[in-house]
């Protein structure tokens, strides 16, 4: 429900632009209003209930010490902080919903050190940044979001959960993915704690409201010179069953995005590499496996339509595969057309084809289908990111409960903003006591996790 906007808590501005010096602000209405939006809008409902909030100054420290300065000032003056980075989360993970401080992040980018199988990072660096310099080592990142040009390495960790890569690598919360995260409390006197192994769990997805992460230790493996592929297929569930069996047999691949075929009218740079008429597989497939992949399409009726270099995509003017996938697939439809929504959808496991076959006689135009493979406990996961005609918030949760009670999947509610509503389902008890730790007077991210009532702060 639409959250009042005001009346803010009135927070003592003055003295904090005093107290953190030179620290770069930017004070100006629109800069505020563009700096406390992300990408709420892919639902109609966020966008009602909390579309209109906005924070008071955007504040952009240009290293750890004024971050520190910041941080220090807003405990003390007890302004709430929402933590920035590309700004690209879909459930309005950086919308201030009690006004107070944006603290944008980018600047953070130092890259600190990069070893056999490991690099150490600011937060706020460019998640592409990162990559292409870990490459230049022979090594790649494990994962990335397909919105690896804009998200920094921070917000995918605290906002994330896997991505381009996770059907090889599996998922940010697996053994070796995050080695570790320095994380700063607000306070008016600032710590630094120091979250080994597991135990950045207790900071991982947790929207920024436990701690600002201010260095992440990350795993590596060999990198692979993808090939950026597609193949097309007679139907829907021939592109999807050859997904799963490419998944299931290993075929090494670090992507496999199955697209409905009445998403070609969103991919017009494309043209005849993905027509009206046939279903399509966007996948980065390791050079050694094209073959393979080609005789499996084929096997399934498919065929391949191009496999490109990155550098030969961009000659074309096209964009690689990891912008075809992921919700870089359900971009393409909104930036296009205006009346949809999305979803987001675990298939339960071992997948059955036939469910999907059920959903889209049962959705029929109301529905487009997208499904990503991933891998999950070691087995083949296959999610779904259907696009959703959007009628009305009754109408979206009457679309929910069918998923759930008729085909028995498991929904990541995209259109609530705490993270225990959307994919967390429950209040994890270690987040939670390490925002005591973290963040004793309840200042980050305020609104975001059910677990914290106000009554919870340290006076
Ligand atoms: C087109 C599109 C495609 C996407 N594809 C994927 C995908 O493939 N996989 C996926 O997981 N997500 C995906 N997302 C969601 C989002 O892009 C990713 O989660 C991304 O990693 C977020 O990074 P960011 O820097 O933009 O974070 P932001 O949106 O800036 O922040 C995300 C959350 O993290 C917090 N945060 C940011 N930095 C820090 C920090 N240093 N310390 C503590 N908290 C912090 C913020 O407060 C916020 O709650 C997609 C989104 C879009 C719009």
């Amino acid at each position: 429900m639409n959250i009042e906007n005001g009346p803010k808590r009135a927070y003592d501005l003055a003295a904090f632009r005093t107290a953190i010096g030179n620290v770069r602000i930017y004070d100006d209405p629109k800069q505020v209003e563009l700096r406390s939006r992300d990408y709420f809008w892919y639902s109609p409902i966020l966008a009602e209930d909390i579309g209109h909030l906005v924070g008071d100054l955007v504040v952009v420290p240009k290293d750890q010490d004024e971050v520190r300065t910041v941080v220090a000032a807003a405990a003390r003056l007890r302004i709430p902080i929402t933590i920035r980075g590309g700004g690209t989360g879909n459930y309005g993970q950086c919308v201030p919903l009690e006004g107070g401080i944006v603290l944008d992040m980018t600047k953070l980018d130092r890259i600190l050190e990069i070893a056999p199988g490991r690099v150490r990072t600011e937060a706020g660096i460019r998640i592409a940044r990162l990559d292409d310099a870990v490459r230049e080592t022979g090594q790649e990142l494990l994962m990335y979001p397909s919105t690896r040009r804009i998200a920094t390495i921070g917000g995918f960790f605290a906002g994330g959960s896997g991505g381009i890569g996770s059907l090889r690598n599996g998922m940010l919360r697996d053994d070796g993915a995050v080695y570790s995260a320095t994380v700063m409390t607000v306070e008016p006197e600032p710590r630094l704690i120091e979250l080994k192994g597991v135990d950045t769990h207790k900071a991982q997805h947790a929207y920024g409201t436990n701690g600002i992460v201010l260095e992440l230790e990350l795993g590596l493996t060999r990198a692979t010179d993808w090939a950026h592929t597609a193949a097309l297929f007679p139907s829907y569930d021939a592109a999807l069953r050859f997904s799963v069996k490419a998944a299931d047999d290993g075929l090494d691949c670090y992507l496999l995005t199955v697209v409905d075929r009445r998403f070609s009218r969103f991919y017009t740079k494309f043209g005849e590499l993905f027509p009206p008429d046939e279903d399509a597989v966007f996948a980065m497939v390791a050079p050694a496996e094209t073959e393979r992949f080609a005789a499996y399409a084929a096997e399934f009726g498919g065929r391949v339509s191009f496999s490109m270099s990155l550098e030969d995509l961009h000659a074309k003017g096209l964009q690689p595969a990891y912008e075809c996938g992921f919700n870089h697939t359900t971009l393409q439809a909104l930036k296009a057309e205006t009346g949809w929504t999305y979803l987001q959808v675990a298939y339960p496991r071992p997948f059955d084809a036939g469910i999907v076959k059920r959903q889209m006689e049962r959705f029929g135009e109301n529905q487009y289908m997208h499904h990503e493979i991933g891998r999950l406990e070691g087995e083949t996961q296959v999610f779904g990111l259907p696009l959703v005609r959007y009628y009305d918030r009754e109408d979206a949760y009457r679309v929910i409960r069918e998923y759930e009670e008729l085909d028995g999947c498991e929904i990541y509610d995209p259109h609530v903003y705490t993270i225990e509503d959307g994919g967390m389902k429950e209040i994890d008890g270690d987040q939670l006591a390490f925002k005591r730790l973290a963040d004793p007077f309840g200042l980050l991210n305020p609104g975001k996790t059910r677990g914290w009532t106000p009554d919870m702060a340290a006076r």
